[in-house]
């Protein structure tokens, strides 16, 4: 299928092959495989992406290193004062909500478990993994699919951060109502059945990048784009007036 074709298919098939075919183009830009650099434990991984919501990278892990160095352990983190564990995470934002509802998820997975680790849902089959994370307080679909795949669990599940959106929806790839959470199972919808989860976090870490470094939020770089052959909004962008 040629680039043209790509771009004005919709059919579920199509787009499918519109995803892997920039997929591959984006991979040949940034370096496929992308070296995993997350927490290896998938409670951590699960507090960190909690953290992270609407916070810098470097804010983030100010954040849970103030954590860990404060408390030692996630047992103490849950039993501690909120407006201790509220002082320890003000480098992300929202601390004052932020600090409750870690405490909650914890007291939470103690009820359910007897302990503090999720090792164990590396032995469930994957859907049953992310309804119990999903049922958690708090926890979303990005923070579900970051628990499972950032960790050293590395089960293929994937995550669509604010830059991934952007770029999926200007390439097409989701209709333009479609939101973050939607977005997760739309998008993780074309992704080839047997993908492991290097290709999954390859793909987006790759789409994350290319908002990043040159879809931007205000004013994408278009002129310099590596899949503007099949990208209906930059080609909009650069028509003649
Ligand atoms: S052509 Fe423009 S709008 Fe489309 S993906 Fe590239 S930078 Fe983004």
């Amino acid at each position: 299928m040629d680039a043209q074709t790509l771009t004005h298919a919709m059919t579920q098939e199509a787009l499918a092959e519109k995803a892997l075919w920039v997929h591959a183009r984006l991979c040949a830009e940034y370096g496929c495989p992308v070296p995993f650099f997350r927490h290896d434990d998938p409670l951590e991984e699960l507090i960190s992406a909690l953290l992270s919501h609407r916070t810098k990278n470097s804010d983030t892990a100010k954040s849970f290193n103030a954590l860990k160095e404060r408390f030692g352990t996630w047992e103490a983190v849950r039993d501690a004062p909120t407006g201790d564990v509220e002082a320890c995470i003000r480098f992300s934002r929202w601390p004052e909500q932020k600090a409750p509802r870690i405490q909650q998820m914890l007291r939470e997975i103690t009820a359910r478990q007897g302990d503090l680790s999720l090792w164990f849902l590396g032995n469930l089959p994957l859907e049953e993994a992310r309804a119990w994370l999903d049922s958690l307080p708090g926890v979303g679909p990005k923070t579900v699919a970051a628990t499972l795949l950032f960790s050293a669990l590395r089960r293929p599940v994937m995550p669509v951060d604010s830059h991934h959106h952007r770029v999926a929806l200007r390439l097409g790839l989701i209709a333009p109502t479609v939101g973050e959470a939607r977005a997760h199972v739309l998008l993780s919808d074309l992704l080839p059945e047997g993908w492991d989860a290097q290709q999954v976090y390859d793909h987006h870490e790759v789409l994350m990048f290319h908002g990043q470094r040159c879809c931007y939020f205000r004013k994408p770089d278009c002129h310099r784009c590596v899949v503007l052959d099949v990208c209906p909004t930059g080609q909009a962008r650069l028509e003649p007036a």
